[in-house]
């Protein structure tokens, strides 16, 4: 027998199938919700939809964007010959905030993961490839430190090296298994900053 209704216990199905949302805090939020007002539920609903359905990824860099050309890309004054590769727009969002970087970024969406069965034709690695085709100086790979990250770094500079561009990586002082957009911006620059050449 339910405890609760069958539309509360929807909602917390629903939101127990989100990341880090366990059953506990599903059932804390649905409750929480229930409690909102109802324009703030209306809200919440409709921005989600909206977001589904407007989002779509940067025809150049892949990044998630609202046009066909993010704002970074279409930017005239960013140094459109250094490419920083992240494996997420949240990576990319990371960086940004610290402000200093002015180059553009390759959004991977993934990194390479044998034992999830993550190949390199499931990220956006022959688009990056295709993009070093133009006049492009140098590539920073800036996946994260995990095991998957580190793979996917050495599967790109294996790739980028034969064209002669400049292939580096930003410094190890980023925590092994550390996401990137959980480390502080001092943090970020550091390892943008110790780059090595690969
Ligand atoms: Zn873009």
């Amino acid at each position: 027998m339910d405890i609760y209704s069958s539309h509360i216990q929807k909602l917390i199905e629903q939101l127990s199938r989100l990341p880090g949302v366990g059953a506990k805090s599903a059932q804390r939020l649905a409750f929480h919700i229930i409690n909102m007002p109802q324009e703030q539920v209306s809200g919440l609903a409709a921005a989600i939809t909206d977001a589904k359905a407007n989002v779509r990824c940067c025809k150049n860099c892949f990044t998630l964007t609202d046009e066909e050309i993010c704002p970074i890309c279409k930017n005239e004054n960013r140094d459109h010959k250094t490419i920083m590769v992240v494996e997420h727009t949240r990576d990319l969002a990371a960086y940004e905030k610290t402000g200093k970087y002015t180059g553009v970024y390759h959004v991977l969406h993934g990194a390479i993961s044998p034992m999830l069965g993550i190949g390199p034709s499931d990220i956006r690695l022959k688009e990056l490839m295709k993009r070093l085709e133009d006049d492009v100086e140098e590539v920073i790979i800036a996946t994260n430190s995990s095991l998957e990250g580190e793979t996917t770094a050495m599967y790109i500079s294996k790739l980028v090296k034969p064209t002669g561009i400049k292939v580096s990586r930003i410094a190890s002082g980023v925590p092994v298994g550390g996401d990137l957009e959980y480390i502080d911006e001092v943090t970020l620059l550091r390892a943008l900053e110790g780059r090595v050449t690969l």
